[in-house]
């Protein structure tokens, strides 16, 4: 036995993992990671998230001497385009093992990147999150009929270093009724593998739990399963309740219990019934919240009765005392309670910090503010590496510390260096080019990307508002090619109606595909979001602010040179000034929120138009069929992305919170 609990595991997977190796990476650093969270003089944080985002086909691949089933492999990915014909008769495949589908969109790609900076700055960190046996959902376009959602199949028995422990737990409920769980762990290294963070995964779906057709076997199924107030409250149930026993079932001795989003907030609930009430105050020190959105849909509401009909009394007192509604006494409000009970609250930007104390004015003083980051490794294109590896005299070790990355701004008048950037771009592009070649993209046409999750505040179709404008741009000033991708929550009309708007205008489009083509992809994925963000010219992000708490995946793009056309919300606050691209649109006055019902989509749209206008002329009068004008303020703005993008990484980002809230050593 080499890891405790893993015998199972070792056996099917005996020529992989030994004394030495775990599927090619070293276990020294697994071994050693256990040590110091079993050991309770080494200070140690459980981070707890609903859905993690960990990207290994793009970051650590483990090698496995099995057969990797089909079921983890990408498979074939259509397209929605306005050249329908060629949309019938190709797919997009990709020949790669899926990344774990246990994630929705950024805020699971956040906690991916959380735990592998942390793993990288060697802190004893603990994951926690579950297992979803169907993935959030698989996504089809469909004209008229908008977006199906499908089920996702995958396969965690065979996915290369997903390892089922022997440890199952059961969460007790009144009438002698338990869930059990089995507990998974994913090690994730650190990009010189010399650290992991252990990622505990609970799965309701065993034999424990009755047959086949057994409803507590489908608990773990499908992230964000919203069917009913149940279905929701028991998986927030088996994150806060679950996650809190697994991490006494394996020993770990953890200082504090980090919320990531208010899905987990129960965690507290656990722990509280076994304190006396005198000593709460003192456990509640042991908890830190980060709170993720400034919209309303982002916090849970349960009414006292859905949550009598799962937790017991002891559950539920403390739940009344801590978590109640301030508004509706008859509700829990887990936003509330998280607030309540963890003594560091924090927002993911600074415009969501001021805007989180204007909706939480009880806890304004306790509010401070983590800018969110994404982890370089990741989200770096390999062209783009080569080239910083290139430049690293003047750049400096930026592989050890990303914030060095400030220092490409030392280069801007080395024009072999701005040379070499385009070039490095252009490597990219033509990456993509070659992917969407049955669509005759062309890569000396101007392209610009918009995806993430659909969600209302979001405004997807702002660039489609107006088509005769879009048009009469793409003829007078210069062709045009756009990328949408993103999937909508099943269970989220306005998404729907979005994607039905989007499908209609690119179809309205078909006859003028010579200067304008649109490729809608199925299935955004980290997959897609790490080739989007380092392949288009401009990454577009128009958010109506001040909604969007951070965004992120204008971070990948900046890393990697590609300049952003953007509202001024989120993260982009705080990098704007330094010239990455063009900011436009409605701004809402000092200290007013406002509606996310009102989008001004006539108003910013109009604005958009008249923003990508300029970039698009500035695009062409830099590069023409690969004549490209070095001195060119385009280049500039690519090296102040790549200037900028030191700041916003996951590195900084856990120093902070290690600073701020962690304390580890
Ligand atoms: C980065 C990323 C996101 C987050 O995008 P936002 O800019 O925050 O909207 C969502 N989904 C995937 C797959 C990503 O890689």
């Amino acid at each position: 036995m080499i890891i405790k609990g893993i015998q199972q595991f070792t056996e099917r997977y005996a020529q992989d993992i030994n004394e030495e190796t775990f599927l090619g990476f070293p276990m020294e650093s697994i071994v050693r990671a256990e040590e110091k969270l079993t050991a309770s003089n080494v200070r140690s944080i459980a981070y707890f998230s609903m859905e993690f985002g960990l990207a290994p086909s793009i970051y650590h691949s483990f090698q496995t001497s099995l057969p990797t089933s089909s079921a983890n492999m990408f498979t074939g990915h259509r397209v929605f385009s306005n050249l329908r014909a060629m949309d019938r008769y190709h797919q997009i495949y990709i020949d790669k093992v899926l990344d774990i589908p246990i994630y929705s969109g950024g805020l699971g790609v956040l906690a991916g990147d959380t735990i592998k900076a942390a793993a990288d700055l060697g802190f004893s960190v603990a994951g926690i999150g579950i297992l979803w046996t169907k993935g959030y959902f698989k996504q089809s376009f469909w004209f008229d009929l908008g977006q199906m959602p499908d089920e996702l199949r995958w396969d965690p028995y065979t996915y290369p270093g997903l390892i089922p422990l022997e440890n199952t737990i059961a969460i007790k409920f009144e009438e002698n009724e338990s869930i059990y769980l089995r507990l998974w762990k994913y090690y994730v290294y650190s990009c010189d593998k010399q650290n992991v963070v252990p990622l505990i995964l609970l799965d309701s779906n065993i034999e424990e739990n009755g047959p086949a057709d057994d409803i507590r076997r489908r608990l773990t199924d499908q992230l964000y399963r919203s069917d009913n107030a149940w279905w929701k409250i028991i998986q927030r149930t088996i994150l806060g309740i679950g996650g809190m026993i697994a991490l006494k079932e394996l020993g770990y001795s953890i200082n504090l219990y980090h919320l990531n989003e208010g899905h987990a907030a129960l965690a507290y609930v656990e722990n509280a019934k076994d304190v006396p009430k005198e000593n709460r105050e003192e456990l509640k020190t042991h908890f830190a919240y980060t709170c993720h959105t400034p919209v309303e849909a982002g916090h849970d509401r349960f009414a006292l009765n859905e949550l009598e009909n799962i937790l017991d009394d002891e559950h539920m007192t403390i739940l009344k005392e801590e978590g109640l509604d301030k508004n509706h006494k008859h509700l829990v409000n887990l936003t509330q309670l998280a607030m309540n009970t963890s003594a560091s609250i924090n927002a993911v930007a600074k415009k969501h910090g001021e805007i989180t104390r204007l909706q939480f004015p009880t806890y304004a003083d306790k509010i401070k503010t983590i800018t969110n980051g994404v982890h370089t490794f990741t989200w770096i294109s390999e062209p783009v590496e080569v080239l910083l590896d290139r430049y690293a005299h003047t750049i400096g070790e930026w592989r050890k510390d990303p914030s060095l990355l400030r220092n490409v701004s030392n280069l801007r008048h080395d024009r072999e260096f701005r040379s070499a950037l385009w070039q490095a771009h252009c490597a990219n592009k033509r990456e993509l080019a070659e992917i969407l070649k049955s669509w005759f993209f062309d890569e000396n046409v101007f392209t610009i990307a918009w995806a993430r999750r659909i969600a209302n505040y979001k405004r997807p179709s702002l660039i489609l508002q107006d088509v005769d404008r879009l048009l009469k741009i793409a003829r007078e000033v210069g062709p045009l090619q756009i990328i949408f991708a993103g999937k909508a929550h099943p269970n989220d009309n306005l998404g729907f109606t979005f994607i039905n708007t989007m499908l209609e205008r690119i179809d309205s489009l078909a006859d003028y595909r010579d200067v304008i083509k649109i490729f809608m992809l199925e299935n955004y994925d980290t997959y897609f979001g790490h080739l989007l963000t380092s392949s288009v010219d401009v990454w577009l992000n128009n958010p109506l602010p001040p909604f969007e708490a951070s965004g992120t995946s204008g971070m990948k793009a900046i890393l990697n040179g590609v300049i952003q056309v953007s509202t001024l919300d989120g993260w982009v606050v705080e990098a704007h000034e330094k010239h990455i691209g063009r900011i436009f649109g409605y701004v809402p006055p000092e200290g007013v929120i406002g509606t996310e019902n009102d989008l001004h989509l006539e108003d910013d749209s109009k604005k958009l138009y008249e923003t990508l206008e300029e970039v698009v002329k500035l695009y062409y009068d830099s590069f023409h069929r690969g004549e490209v004008r070095l001195d060119s303020e385009w280049i500039d703005m690519m090296i102040n992305c790549i200037s900028a993008s030191g700041y916003f990484s996951t590195h900084r980002m856990v120093k902070e919170y290690n600073d701020m809230i962690w304390k580890l050593s």
